[in-house]
C-alpha cells in the first residue's frame, strides 16, 4: 500500500514536471526565482508590459533558469486593512515552500507594502525597484539589500509637451487622480513655477468623471489637458486609465497630453511617454545582475532610459501642430503614409512601364520615320533610274520613232500635195478634196498618237493605281517597239490570253518593266540566225488568282548561277549595258506586290516571269 503511494507520488511530480515549463530536471540548469510585485492589475495594458520586459531580460542563459512568479497587489481598488492583512497571510502561504531569490516591486504601493510587511513574507529577498520617481520620499521607502532604476515624466516635461503643441499655452488643466499623489508627481506646483511662472492652473484631479468630461468641453483658446492615470470615476465605478481617458478625450475641445505610451492612440496628442517594456526590461536586467550574484547595495539607484516625447500624428494635424515645434528626438506614430509613399513602388513599377513603352514607341516611331524616309528616298532614285533608263530607251528609239512619223506626215505631205493639184482645176472635185483632208487628219492622228505615246513614255509622274487589263498593256509595249523590231528584224509575237486580266497598277511603269523584258529578249536575239529572232510576250493567271505576263527569247539564255544576280543593280554581261533594266523591273513590279524571276525554257533561251496580284473583283 506504502509502495503504491509512493508510485502515485512519484507519477503527480513527475506530471506536474511534465506540465510546468518551469519544472527543470535535477541535473538541468539551476532553477532561480523572480517575484514580480505590481501594484495594479497585470492584465492592464501597462503592467501586462513591464511583466512582459521582465520577461523578456529574464530569458535563460544555458547555464540557469529562472522561475517568474507574479502578484498583483492591486489595493488602489482594494483598500483596506482587512483586505491587506489576508493578502499577506495568502502570500505567505502561497511561497512558503518557494524560496524567492529577487523581488522585483513595480510602482510606488508595492514599495510602501513591501517597507511594512516584507519581513513577514520574505525576509531575506533583494528587492529591485521599479517604475517609481526619484524623490526623496520614495527612496524613504527603501528597504537594506535593495536597489532602484527610477522612471518618471517630470511635470515640467509635462509643460514642454504641452507648449509644443499649444505654443501660446496659457492655461492647463489637471485630470486624473495621480496629481494628488506627490510620490507619483512630486510638488508639482514648484515644477510649474519654476517652468512657467505666470501658467494658470485648473486642478480637477479630485473631481469625479462627468465634472471633468463636463469641464474640458468648454475650455478656452490656448489651453491644454494635462493627464496623469486615472483609475476611477470617483463615484465608485473603476475604470482602466486608458478609458478613462478615453471618456475624458470624447468631449474635450483642447488638446490632451499624456504620460504612457499605453495611452497613445486614444485621442491624447502625445508627450513624454513612459515606456512600460523598457520599465520592466530595466529593472529585470538588475534583477539579473544580482542573481547572477552582484550585491544590491552595490547597484546604486539609477534613473532609466524609459520616457521618451512620442506624439500621434493624426492628433498633430487635428491640433494644426507644427512638427518642427516637438521637442528634440520626438518620435510621430501613426503617419498616415502619403499617395506618393503609400503607392511608391507601384508608382515607380508603372512609370517605367510607361517610360519603357514610351521610350519603345519613340525608337519605333523613329525607326518607322528612316524607313519611311528611306523609301521615299529609295522611290525617288528608283523613280530617277527609270526616268534615265526610259530616255536611254527613248534614245535608241529615236531612229524608229523617225520611222514611224516619217510614215504619216509623208502621207500628209503627198495628200496635201494632192489636194493643192485638185484645187488648181478649174471645176475641182470637192469631194475628193474632203476625202483627202480626211486622210490629211487621220495621219495627223496617227502622228500625235505616236508622238503621245512618246511623251507618256517619258513622264516622270508620281505613282497612280489605277485598274487595268494586263492584255492591253503589254499589247502597247509591243506596238510602242514594234518599229525598233521591225529595225533589228525580230519578230516580236503577242500571246494575250483569252480575257482581259485586270491588275491595279501604274500603267506607265508596269509597261516600263516589261519593256525592259522585252529590249533584253531583242537584245539576247540580236546576233543569231533569223529563226532564233523572236521575242515571245504572253499573258495568263497562275492558279487563278495571279497575273502572269512572260517574255521569252530564243537566245543563249542566263548562266544558271546568274539567275537572281541579274536582278541586282548594274550588273551587266553587255559591253554598253548598264545594268539597271532588271533592276528597275525588279523594284517595279516588287512595289506593285508581285515577283520577276527569270529561268531558262528548255527548249533554249530565257524566260522572264512577272506575276501581279489580280485586282479585286468590284
Ligand atoms: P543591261 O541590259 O544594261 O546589261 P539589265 O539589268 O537589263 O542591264 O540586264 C542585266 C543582265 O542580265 C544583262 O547584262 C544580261 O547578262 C542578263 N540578261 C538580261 N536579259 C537577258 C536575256 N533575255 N537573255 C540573257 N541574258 C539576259
Amino acid at each position: 500500500m506504502r509502495m503504491i503511494t509512493g508510485l502515485v507520488r512519484i507519477l503527480i511530480v513527475c506530471l506536474l514536471a511534465i506540465l510546468s515549463r518551469e519544472c527543470i530536471a535535477a541535473d538541468g540548469p539551476r532553477q532561480r526565482s523572480i517575484l514580480v510585485l505590481e501594484e495594479a492589475d497585470f492584465r492592464s495594458p501597462f503592467y501586462s508590459e513591464i511583466f512582459a520586459g521582465i520577461r523578456a531580460a529574464a530569458k535563460p542563459n544555458g547555464k540557469s533558469h529562472t522561475v517568474i512568479y507574479g502578484e498583483s497587489l492591486d489595493l488602489a481598488r482594494f483598500p483596506g486593512p482587512d483586505y491587506e492583512e489576508s493578502l499577506v497571510g495568502h502570500l505567505k502561504t502561497k511561497y512558503a515552500q518557494r524560496p524567492i531569490d529577487v523581488i522585483v516591486s513595480i510602482g510606488v504601493t508595492s514599495a510602501k507594502f513591501l517597507q511594512a510587511r516584507k519581513q513577514d513574507i520574505w525576509p531575506t529577498a533583494p528587492v529591485v525597484y521599479g517604475f517609481l520617481p526619484d524623490l526623496p520620499e520614495t527612496r524613504a521607502l527603501f528597504l537594506p539589500n535593495t536597489t532602484a532604476v527610477f522612471a518618471r515624466v517630470r511635470p515640467a516635461q509635462l509643460l514642454i509637451a504641452a507648449r509644443a503643441v499649444v505654443p501660446d499655452l496659457t492655461h492647463v488643466v489637471l485630470v486624473g487622480e495621480a496629481w494628488k499623489n506627490p510620490l507619483t508627481y512630486g510638488h508639482w506646483k514648484q515644477d510649474f513655477a519654476a517652468e512657467m511662472p505666470d501658467l494658470e492652473v485648473t486642478d480637477l484631479s479630485g473631481a469625479v468623471l462627468r465634472e471633468v468630461r463636463s469641464h474640458v468641453a468648454s475650455l478656452p483658446a490656448r489651453s491644454a489637458i494635462l493627464t496623469s492615470a486615472m483609475y476611477s470615476d470617483g463615484e465608485g465605478t473603476y475604470y482602466s486609465p486608458a478609458s478613462a481617458l478615453a471618456r475624458v478625450a470624447e468631449g474635450a475641445n483642447r488638446p490632451i497630453i499624456i504620460t504612457s505610451e499605453t495611452f497613445l492612440g486614444r485621442s491624447g496628442v502625445g508627450g513624454f511617454l513612459l515606456r512600460p517594456e523598457i520599465i520592466g526590461r530595466e529593472a529585470g536586467e538588475v534583477a539579473m545582475r544580482i542573481l547572477e550574484g552582484e550585491a544590491p547595495s552595490s547597484i546604486i539607484p539609477f534613473s532609466g532610459n524609459n520616457v521618451k516625447p512620442i506624439f500621434d500624428w493624426r492628433q498633430l494635424k487635428r491640433w494644426n501642430v507644427d512638427e518642427a515645434n516637438l521637442p528634440p528626438g520626438s518620435e510621430v506614430r501613426f503617419r498616415q503614409p502619403t499617395f506618393w509613399e503609400q503607392y511608391y513602388w507601384h508608382s515607380v513599377i508603372i512609370a517605367s512601364v510607361v517610360l519603357v513603352q514610351a521610350l519603345m514607341i519613340t525608337v519605333l516611331l523613329r525607326e518607322r520615320r528612316l524607313r519611311f524616309v528611306a523609301e521615299v528616298e529609295a522611290r525617288q532614285r528608283m523613280s530617277e533610274l527609270a526616268h534615265m533608263n526610259r530616255r536611254a530607251t527613248a534614245g535608241e528609239m529615236s531612229v524608229s520613232l523617225a520611222h514611224e512619223l516619217n510614215q504619216p506626215l509623208a502621207a500628209i505631205l503627198i495628200n496635201a500635195e494632192t489636194a493643192q493639184r485638185i484645187l488648181q482645176n478649174p471645176a475641182p472635185d470637192l469631194g475628193e478634196v474632203r476625202d483627202i483632208l480626211d486622210h490629211i487628219r487621220r495621219d495627223d492622228q496617227r502622228a500625235a498618237e505616236v508622238i503621245g505615246r512618246l511623251r507618256s513614255f517619258l513622264k516622270r509622274d508620281p505613282t497612280e493605281r489605277r485598274e487595268l487589263d494586263l492584255n492591253a498593256t503589254v499589247g502597247e509595249v509591243f506596238r510602242f517597239l514594234s518599229v525598233q523590231a521591225l529595225t533589228h528584224d525580230v519578230e516580236l509575237v503577242a500571246e494575250p490570253s483569252p480575257a482581259d486580266i485586270l491588275v491595279k497598277g501604274d500603267k506607265v511603269q508596269l509597261q516600263q518593266a516589261i519593256l525592259n523584258l522585252v529590249v533584253n529578249g531583242m537584245e539576247a536575239v540580236a546576233e543569231l540566225p533569223d529563226e532564233r529572232r523572236r521575242v515571245v510576250g504572253r499573258t495568263g493567271l497562275i492558279d487563278g488568282n495571279l497575273a502572269l505576263v512572260s517574255i521569252a527569247d530564243a537566245g543563249h539564255g542566263i548562266l544558271a548561277e546568274k539567275v537572281t544576280e541579274i536582278f541586282k543593280p548594274f550588273f551587266t554581261t553587255k559591253a554598253q549595258g548598264m545594268g539597271i533594266g532588271l533592276s528597275i523591273a525588279h523594284t517595279i513590279i516588287e512595289a506593285h506586290g508581285g515577283r520577276i524571276w527569270a529561268e531558262n525554257a528548255p527548249s533554249g533561251g530565257a524566260v522572264f516571269h512577272v506575276s501581279l496580284p489580280l485586282a479585286p473583283a468590284r
